[in-house]
């Protein structure tokens, strides 16, 4: 699938659009979401234009899927949810209900996930 410039998050990558930022480095930033699911809910985002996690792992390089990995990471130090533990969700495409077209991970914690797992028919 094309990539579509004219997404929220690449808007939020060029400042057209404000965030509530986490953490920036070269490759990655990492914000608030909009519409909090749990007392942390914190989106990573490559900074390069990526639809999804296909393209994503076949095209970015590899410090740039390196970065992407380690911001997670980074982020759950930065909001404290690594000492609580968190869960990380990449919606992928339709069947993922992926709603923004410019890959983004959640990172979600601060509180005990109800579901022990992902539920499919949900
Ligand atoms: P997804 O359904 O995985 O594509 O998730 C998209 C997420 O982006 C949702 O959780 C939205 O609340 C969030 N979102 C949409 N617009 C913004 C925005 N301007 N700033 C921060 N988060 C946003």
């Amino acid at each position: 699938m094309a990539y579509d410039d004219g997404n929220i998050f690449q808007k939020i990558l060029r400042g057209e659009l404000p965030a509530n930022k986490v953490y920036e480095d070269e490759h990655v930033l990492a914000f608030h979401d909009i519409n909090p699911q749990m007392p942390v809910h914190v989106l990573v985002i490559p900074k390069g234009a990526y639809t999804s996690l296909d393209d994503f792992s076949t095209e970015a390089s590899p410090e740039a899927q390196a970065a992407f990995v380690q911001a997670l990471g980074e982020v759950a130090r930065l909001t404290g949810v690594d000492r609580t533990g968190y869960r990380v969700v990449v919606n992928n495409g339709s069947d993922g209900r992926q709603e923004v077209p410019h890959l983004h991970a959640h990172v979600f914690g601060g509180r005990r996930i109800r579901g022990a797992v992902v539920r499919p028919e949900a």
